[in-house]
């Protein structure tokens, strides 16, 4: 494992005790599901689905709190890997994201209904009865960095029509499937563009910045207005800013892989800034030069610390 530092921006958003939330009502520990009684789809607000992205327990919270039920269909909310969370100490607060693998890694059929044994395929065979049942869902994570909220559509277009249907944050990234194992998100029915179910996932910025709480909220209010299953009078009272955004979908066209001890950016980079011109030098691994390989190429998720053999940056196409 890299060695690193602790949380470099500091640790101000903190797990919360969710122990009220283990008995549900499913039959599956940590999930609930309410039932409106009256026809619609069934939705799914899933928490850290990586135990230290804790901003989704937060937003979990705020719902429970309130008491929210659908106005129609169903909604599920679930805390997906506890143990990783459950696991979170500050002095490592990287070190919780799993406990055995990448939770967001094993959602292939083949790995649920295989051999294969980790605390990880544990949890989503568990769950998988589950999600099996849902319609539409949104997924609650957070990045390692300070960097601007965005939504990982995924390469279906119902993944960015609901996306588009969220309306905010600005930036949307149509990513392929991950090559290391299928994310929830591109799950069977979500996957399957012969079915009307959707999925996206949203990046709510930082981990530890008490602002990610607060997007995971807002993303939730209008993940459950877009499917009109939400009372319009608790949307008006805790949906600050009700308005769409002007979005800009960025389809990834891949990654710049790091391949020596001495690779440097040659201007900062936070994210999402576009550079105009094809050819412009962006950094140098060792003696090489990086340079954009298109016009008006978008930085994602520029590295803070590039390290051999990681990602320095992604680059995308705004389509
Ligand atoms: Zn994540």
């Amino acid at each position: 494992m890299t060695e690193r530092a602790p949380a470099s921006d500091g640790v101000h958003l903190f797990p919360i005790d969710i122990s009220a939330y283990k008995a549900g009502n499913t039959g599956v520990d940590y999930i609930t599901t309410h039932d409106s009684g009256v026809a619609g789809p069934h939705l799914m607000i899933n928490a850290v689905t990586h135990g230290n992205e804790v901003c989704g327990a937060h937003a979990l919270r705020f719902l429970f709190e309130h008491d929210l039920r659908p106005t129609r269909g169903k909604l599920t909310l679930s805390f997906a890997n506890v143990a990783a969370y459950e696991s979170f100490e500050e002095a490592a607060p990287y070190e919780s994201r799993f406990v055995d693998e990448d939770f967001n890694r094993v959602w292939n059929e083949e790995t649920l209904d295989g051999p294969r044994q980790s605390q990880e395929i544990s949890r989503a065979r568990a769950m998988r009865p589950v999600v099996d049942q849902i319609d539409h869902m949104l997924d609650i994570h957070s990045v390692e960095l300070p960097q601007p909220p965005m939504l990982l559509a995924g390469p279906k277009a119902k993944g960015r029509a609901l996306s588009a249907a969220i309306g905010k944050p600005r930036h949307v990234v149509i990513d392929a499937g991950h090559a290391a194992g299928k994310r929830i998100r591109d799950y069977a029915q979500f996957d399957d563009p012969a079915r009307d179910s959707s999925a996206c996932l949203v990046e709510c910025g930082y981990h530890f910045f008490e602002e990610a709480a607060d997007i995971a909220i807002e993303t939730s209010l209008r993940f459950l207005r877009h499917f009109d299953a939400i009372d319009p009078a608790f949307l008006a009272e805790h949906l600050k800013d009700p308005e769409n955004v002007d979005q800009m979908f960025i389809e990834v066209s891949g990654p710049i892989t790091i391949e020596t001890d001495n690779f440097v950016f040659d201007r900062t980079f936070e994210g999402f800034e576009v550079v105009p011109e094809k050819g412009t030098l962006i950094g140098h691994d060792d003696d090489k030069a990086v340079h954009t390989p298109y016009d008006n190429c978008v930085m994602i998720m520029p590295a803070r610390d590039p390290l051999k053999g990681k990602t320095a940056v992604r680059l995308g196409r705004i389509v």
